[in-house]
C-alpha cells in the first residue's frame, strides 16, 4: 500500500512516510492508492469484539505491515484506554430508529481525541524506531490544541508548542491545555488574534531554519493516520446496528471534512451506508456546494458552534478526488480557480457526490431551538456541534427505515455558553475534570512576533 496526492505530482510514500509528512509537496493531501475492502464476513465477525479489536482489524491494512501485530495492537490498546467509557464511543439510542455516537469520552470531550490520542503513539513510534526527535507546531482556538496536547504529553521523542490568542480562548479550552504540566508541552499565548498564531504556524512550515535540521510536525486534519484512526467508529457503530446484514445512514457536523470523509473511506471499504448527511453552521461552503453546486469562499461567521468556524473545508479535497475520477490534474486545476474567484464543480462528479451525501445548515437560533427541543423529545441535552448534526439528520433523511446515526462531537459541558443560552442551567464537567478550575497552570505569554516564537521554540525544545 502506497500513499498518493490528490494533486498527482508529489511521490508517492509509504504509511510511516505518510504519518511524518503533513502536506504533500504539490499542496495536495494523501489518500491510500487502493482502498482496502473488508468483506461481509469480516464485518460480521467485527460483531461483539472491543473497540481496540475493531480498530487493529480495520486500520491494520492501512499500516501495511510498517509496524508488527503485536506492537500496533498495543499502540491502539493503549490509546483507546484514555477514554472513560468502556465502550471507547458508546451509541446512545434517541428514538426507534435514531442513535447517537458518542465520540466525546475521551480526554478533552470532542471527537478530535479518538484520531489524536492514536496519532501521538504512531509519530513517537517512528520517531523512536528512527532514533529521530521531533517538533509539532499547531495554532489553535479551542479544540485541537488540547486534544493535540493531550495526545502527545507522553512521547519522549516529541516536543509540542501549541499557539493560542491570549485572552481570546475560553476557560476551560485554555485550562484543558495549560493544565498539562509534562516536561515536553509548550502552551505560548500570543499577543494577538488567531489568525496571527496561524500565520505564524505557516511562516515557521515553510521556512524551517530556525529548527537546524529537526524535523517539524502537524497534526491537523490534513495528516492521513486521522482520517484512518476516524474509519473506525463508523464501522463499529454500524456493525453494532446490524451491520453488514442491514444499510446504516450517518448525520456529521462538519467543518474541515475530515471526520465525514472518514465515513465515506468505510463505505469504499465496503461498509454498508444508505446515506451521509453533512450538517454544517451558518459557515456552510459544503451545503452550498452540494445542494446549489455553489464553491465558493464566503467571510467567516463566529458561531455557537466554534469548533465548526471555517471559510475552506479543506479535506473536502480527498472527496473531490474521487469524485473526479482520481484526475490529480483536474482536482489541481479546479482548486486554484477556487483560490480566486466563486466555482462550481463539473456535473458529473456533483451528480456521484448527491447519489451519497446530503446536506444541511443550521442557524445559531435553530441550534439553540433544536437544543431545547431535543431534550424534551430525549431528555439529552446536545452540545451545538451535535445539534447541527440532530437537525440535519431529521432535515436531510432519505428514509425512516434505515438507522440514522448522528455523531455527537463534543460534550455539551465543553460548549456551555450556548447550553446556558438555549435555558439550562449549565452542564457540571464529568468526574475526571471537575477540579479543572483549580489546577495548577502553566503557559508563556509572547508578542504575535515570528522571531520571537521561533527562538522560543528553538530555545525551549529538548
Ligand atoms: C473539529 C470539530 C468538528 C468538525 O470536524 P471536521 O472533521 O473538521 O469536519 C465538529 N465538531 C467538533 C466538536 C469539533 O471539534
Amino acid at each position: 500500500m502506497r500513499y498518493i496526492s490528490t494533486r498527482g505530482q508529489a511521490p508517492a510514500l509509504s504509511f510511516e512516510e505518510v504519518v511524518l509528512t503533513g502536506m504533500a509537496s504539490d499542496g495536495g493531501l494523501y489518500v491510500p492508492e487502493t482502498v482496502p475492502q473488508l468483506s461481509k464476513e469480516e464485518l460480521a465477525d467485527m460483531a461483539g469484539c472491543s473497540y481496540a479489536e475493531i480498530a487493529f482489524r480495520v486500520m491494520k491494512p492501512f499500516v501495511n505491515g510498517e509496524i508488527d501485530d503485536d506492537t500496533f495492537r498495543g499502540l491502539v490498546k493503549d490509546a483507546y484506554a484514555t477514554f472513560s467509557h468502556d465502550a471507547v464511543v458508546p451509541l446512545n439510542q434517541l428514538d426507534a430508529n435514531h442513535f447517537l455516537l458518542e465520540l466525546f469520552h475521551g480526554p478533552t470531550l470532542a471527537f478530535k481525541d479518538v484520531a489524536l490520542q492514536l496519532l501521538g503513539r504512531l509519530l513517537d513510534h517512528f520517531l523512536d524506531k528512527r532514533g529521530e526527535r521531533a517538533v509539532i507546531m499547531g495554532a489553535t482556538s479551542g479544540d485541537t490544541g488540547s486534544a493535540a496536547i493531550e495526545g502527545c504529553r507522553h512521547c519522549d521523542n516529541l516536543d509540542i508548542f501549541i499557539l493560542h490568542p491570549h485572552n481570546r480562548v475560553s476557560e476551560v479550552q485554555r485550562r484543558q491545555m495549560t493544565t498539562v504540566l509534562a516536561d515536553n508541552v509548550f502552551n505560548v499565548a500570543i499577543e494577538g488574534n488567531f489568525d496571527d498564531a496561524q500565520a505564524m504556524v505557516k511562516s515557521s512550515f515553510a521556512n524551517q531554519d530556525f529548527l537546524n535540521g529537526t524535523r517539524l510536525v502537524a497534526v491537523n486534519s490534513i495528516n492521513w493516520a486521522r482520517i484512518m484512526a476516524q474509519i473506525v467508529y463508523y464501522v463499529a457503530s454500524a456493525v453494532a446496528v446490524g451491520a453488514p446484514h442491514r444499510e446504516v445512514s450517518f448525520s456529521v457536523p462538519s467543518a474541515n471534512f475530515g471526520n465525514v470523509f472518514a465515513g465515506y473511506m468505510a463505505y469504499k471499504m465496503g461498509l454498508p451506508v444508505k446515506q451521509f448527511i453533512i450538517a454544517t453552521n451558518a459557515n456552510d461552503i459544503l451545503h452550498r456546494t452540494l445542494a446549489a453546486n455553489d464553491f465558493s469562499k464566503q467571510e467567516l461567521a463566529a458561531t455557537l458552534a466554534p469548533s465548526m468556524d471555517i471559510v475552506v473545508s479543506s479535506n473536502f479535497e480527498r472527496l473531490l478526488f474521487d469524485a473526479y475520477d482520481r484526475d490529480g490534474h483536474a482536482v489541481a486545476a479546479l482548486l486554484e480557480r477556487f483560490q480566486d474567484e466563486p466555482t462550481a464543480l463539473a456535473e458529473a462528479p456533483l451528480a456521484k457526490l448527491r447519489e451519497k451525501f446530503a446536506s444541511h445548515s443550521v442557524d445559531d437560533a435553530t441550534i439553540l431551538e433544536v437544543i431545547r427541543e431535543a431534550h424534551h423529545r430525549t431528555h439529552e441535552v446536545l452540545d451545538p456541534h451535535t445539534a447541527t448534526g440532530y437537525r440535519a439528520a431529521e432535515r436531510a433523511r432519505a428514509d425512516a427505515a434505515t438507522p440514522m446515526i448522528t455523531l455527537a462531537t463534543a460534550h455539551p459541558a465543553k460548549f456551555a455558553e450556548a447550553v446556558v443560552k438555549a435555558g439550562f442551567p449549565g452542564v457540571p464537567l464529568p468526574p475526571h475534570m471537575d477540579d479543572l478550575l483549580e489546577r495548577e497552570e502553566r503557559y508563556t505569554v509572547l508578542p504575535a512576533e515570528l522571531d520571537a516564537v521561533q527562538r522560543f521554540v528553538a530555545e525551549q525544545r529538548r
